[in-house]
Parts: C-alpha cells; sequence; structure tokens
C-alpha cells in the first residue's frame, strides 16, 4: 500500500445534472506512483482527472493533495494548477507563440521566474523531451508527437508534484506514439507522480504501479497491473479487455 499518498479521494461524488458522473470514488495516489486509469468511453476518466486540478467541482466528498484540500479560488487554485501538470489528448499550444515561449510563459506569469531564468529552464526541459533543436519555431511546424512533449516540457516547467495525462497520444499518428510514451515511460522512471488515462495497455503493463479500472462513474477494480491483466475479477473488465486486447 501507498505510505506516502500525494493525492486522495474519498467518497468523491460528482454529478452533471442528473448524471451521477463520479461515483463514491475512493483513490490515493502515494508519491512517486504511476496509476494507470482505463475504461470504456464515458465511463467518467476524464472528469476524475479533471477533479484532482479542479477544472470540475465535485457535490460531495473531498480531494487533498498533499494532504491539504484543493484551494477553491484565487491564488491557492493558480498554484494549485501549477503543482498538477496537465496533458491533454489536444496539446493546446499557443500558436502565435514559439516552441519556447510555450514553455517559458506561465513560469514567468505563475511562477514569478524571469524571463532568463525561465527560458533557461525551458531549454532544459526542451533537451530532455528531445526538443532542443526545435525552440524557435512554431507549433504548427512541429508533428503532432513533437507538440506533445513541448505540451509536457510546459507542465514540467512549473515544478508540478504530479502529471495527469488524459489519452496524451489517442491524437496522435501511430508511428509519433512512441516518442510520447519514451518521455512518460523516462518521467515514471526518474519518479514523477503520474495519474495516466490511456488505451495503451503496453504502457500500463511497464510502467504502471496500479491499475485503476473504471465503469460507469465507478472504481470497478484497482490493482497491479499484471493481477489486472491477466486475472481481472469483474465482468466489466473481462469484457473490456476481451474488447481492447
Ligand atoms: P471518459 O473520459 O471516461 O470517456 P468523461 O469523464 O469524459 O468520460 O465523461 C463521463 C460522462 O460524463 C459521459 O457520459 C459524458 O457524456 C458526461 N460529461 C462529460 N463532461 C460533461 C459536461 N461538461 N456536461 C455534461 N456531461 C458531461
Ligand atoms: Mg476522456
Amino acid at each position: 500500500m501507498a505510505v506516502d499518498p500525494l493525492i486522495e479521494l474519498r467518497d468523491v461524488n460528482k454529478y452533471y445534472g442528473k448524471l451521477h458522473v463520479l461515483q463514491d470514488i475512493q483513490l490515493t495516489v502515494g508519491r512517486g506512483e504511476v496509476v494507470v486509469v482505463i475504461g470504456p468511453s464515458g465511463s467518467g476518466k476524464s472528469t476524475l482527472c479533471r477533479t484532482i486540478n479542479r477544472l470540475e467541482t465535485i457535490q460531495s466528498g473531498s480531494i487533498t493533495l498533499d494532504g491539504q484540500p484543493l484551494p477553491e479560488e484565487g491564488k491557492g487554485l493558480a498554484k494549485l494548477r501549477a503543482e498538477v501538470g496537465m496533458v491533454f489528448q489536444s496539446f493546446n499550444l499557443f500558436a502565435h507563440k514559439t516552441v519556447l515561449q510555450n514553455v517559458s510563459l506561465a513560469q514567468v506569469k505563475v511562477r514569478g521566474r524571469k524571463k532568463d531564468e525561465a527560458d533557461k529552464r525551458s531549454r532544459e526541459l526542451l533537451t530532455r523531451v528531445g526538443l532542443e533543436a526545435h525552440a524557435e519555431k512554431y507549433p504548427a511546424q512541429l508533428s503532432g508527437g513533437q507538440q506533445q512533449r513541448v505540451a509536457i516540457a510546459r507542465a514540467l516547467a512549473m515544478d508540478p508534484k504530479v502529471m495527469l495525462f488524459d489519452e496524451p497520444t489517442s491524437a496522435l499518428d501511430p508511428e509519433m506514439i512512441n516518442e510520447v510514451l519514451e518521455v512518460m515511460q523516462s518521467l515514471a522512471r526518474e519518479g514523477m507522480t503520474m495519474v495516466v488515462v490511456t488505451h495503451e495497455m503496453g504502457f500500463a503493463r511497464s510502467a504502471a504501479n496500479r491499475v485503476v479500472f473504471m465503469a460507469d462513474g465507478k472504481i470497478v477494480e484497482d490493482r497491479a497491473p499484471e493481477d489486472f491483466f491477466n486475472n481481472p475479477e469483474s465482468d466489466r473488465a473481462k469484457d473490456f479487455l476481451s474488447k481492447i486486447l
């Protein structure tokens, strides 16, 4: 079990109107842990991610990061969004800014770094994701896989405590998926706490400490990857795995 919880969701319930999209969610993510969330479309995976950085509010229950309840507004909320890095399916880079500017911008605005200091950190991170040669380019000059690696560098530049990935490779051409997964693998090896929604079962098997399987707004299984894949307990998980493997 996780001895040092970084994220804790207790009895979390969320509704969209009448739709009970998150139902009594209990989830602990330990420091340095990689939790992969899988499940059918519409099961609430994205909503779960979005509650963790408070892009979505919840109706009941509690969410804590490092033992503190998520801040509701103001400066605390901006800090939370920095500490909880998020990478989406669509890369959401600023089209009219260079790669370097994309990675530096929030460091200056949110973290209060000087521009030089931010640019230096950006170049380090661009090197880490293999894009040092592309710093002066604009997003449209990059492939999808390269843009997604910029988005990862941008999130890392905020020195997040945790990184959330919501289907980061789903919009990519197949030949670009691995370059993004490799960056994620290296983050995992370096001890980054990660919550990853993905359909990449190879990544789940090799990088996850735990697999969380969701269906209809509930966490149905929460287990080690080898147990989950070799021996799913629920009919929902068996059915899901039979369709994708
Ligand atoms: P997943 O990521 O597992 O596909 P989502 O969390 O995106 O699932 O969605 C869960 C359910 O909530 C779906 O039925 C979806 O249609 C619904 N939903 C998601 N976002 C909204 C929203 N902003 N308003 C109303 N319903 C939503
Ligand atoms: Mg989703």
